[in-house]
């Protein structure tokens, strides 16, 4: 569905990532690991066109995409849920949800993902006429989900979800995110929490310095002895 071919990306003069490949198929859920810096969020930035590759290729479903602008790759049907949420602290909940189906015109179907949403998340659908920045980080983190469901992507793009959450909370949005994905839609989620992100993946790549440094089975991966002490605590 996503393959990403020997990108190279800078911010100025730092070499953020230094031939990255990356495959995703249609039904996974792949994640991306690796310590503070190391490039993921880079990698998710590149693919929804708010960063280009200087050289290298990123096709999704054989349409080249490297470089298009961020609203048209939305459109592509790839939708991407940033670091630290960033939802429209002073819009309602209905609000932010009604923008992430913004370059939408299929009335029906917006209403059956409204549906959708406050099904998935009943705590959205109580509080939809609550301002967006006075609700709790796990909340906003589910609202920000849900708008970029919105937009019905076929890829969701999901960086850091487990930021700031507490133990259950964390656990509660993995779950989300495994059923997301069982419904359908494929996912690539950048994670620090290494441990809950090989639980719920199929495949993973570790990143170091822009560098992808091992690739596999993420059940493999969880029980390779170099990554349970790199990135799992022993
Ligand atoms: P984190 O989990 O801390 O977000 P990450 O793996 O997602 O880490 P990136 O945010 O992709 O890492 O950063 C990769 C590298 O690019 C880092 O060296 C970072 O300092 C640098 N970088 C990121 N954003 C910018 C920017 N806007 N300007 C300059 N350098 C940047």
């Amino acid at each position: 569905m996503l393959k990403i071919d020997n990108i190279n990306v800078y911010y100025g003069a730092i070499h953020a990532l230094k031939g990255i490949s990356v495959d995703v198929k249609e039904g996974e859920i792949v994640t991306l690991i690796g310590a503070n810096g190391a490039g993921k969020s880079t990698i998710l930035r590149t693919i929804s066109g708010l960063l280009k590759p200087k050289t290298g290729e990123i096709t999704f479903e054989g349409q080249n995409i490297a470089g298009k602008a961020a609203q048209d790759i939305v459109k592509m049907s790839i939708s991407q849920v940033p670091e630290g949420r960033r939802v429209f602290a002073n819009m309602t909940v209905m609000e932010n949800l009604e923008l992430g189906a913004y370059i939408r015109t299929d009335s029906k179907g917006i209403k059956e993902d409204f549906d959708q949403v406050f099904t998935r998340f009943p705590k959205l659908a109580e509080r939809r006429s609550q301002l967006a920045g006075t609700m709790s980080g796990g909340e906003q983190q589910m609202l920000a989900m849900g708008r970029a469901l919105m937009s019905r992507p076929r890829l969701l793009l999901l960086d850091e979800p487990s930021m700031g959450l507490a133990p259950l909370l964390v656990r509660e949005i993995f779950s989300i995110v495994k059923d997301i994905n069982a419904s359908g839609t494929t996912v690539l989620l950048v994670e620090q929490n290494a441990h809950m992100a090989l639980s719920i993946a199929h495949r993973a790549y570790v990143l170091e310095t822009g560098r992808i440094t091992l690739a596999g089975d993420a059940k493999e991966l969880a029980a390779s002895e170099d990554i349970r002490k790199a990135y799992l605590g022993g």
